[in-house]
């Protein structure tokens, strides 16, 4: 448990916490680049890459656009592109 600004938090309380408006970066992933690796998946720090039946996608309700599974991805498969406000 942790405190920010003098309220307490849960550890992993992120993965509760809806992102809202303030994302600035979202990653797309382009499914033709992809070879299942499985990194993004493993790398994300909200748990916000999807994975059914070998397609991988974004849930960008808690994605925080971090960029690490950007990063991560052997292969450049997911581009961090802009927010539209
Ligand atoms: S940008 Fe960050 S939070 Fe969003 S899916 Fe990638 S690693 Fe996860
Ligand atoms: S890291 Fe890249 S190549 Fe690996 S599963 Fe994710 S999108 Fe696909």
């Amino acid at each position: 448990m942790v405190t920010l600004g003098g309220h307490i938090k849960e550890t992993g309380s992120t993965t509760k916490t809806k992102t809202g408006g303030w994302r600035t970066f979202k990653p797309v992933i382009h499914m033709d680049k992809c070879v299942d690796c499985g990194c993004c998946w493993i790398f994300c720090p909200d748990m916000s890459i999807l994975r059914k039946d070998g397609e991988y996608s974004v849930d960008l309700e808690y994605c925080k656009g971090c960029g690490i599974c950007s990063r991560e991805c052997p292969t450049g498969a997911i581009e961090m592109v802009l927010e539209e406000k």
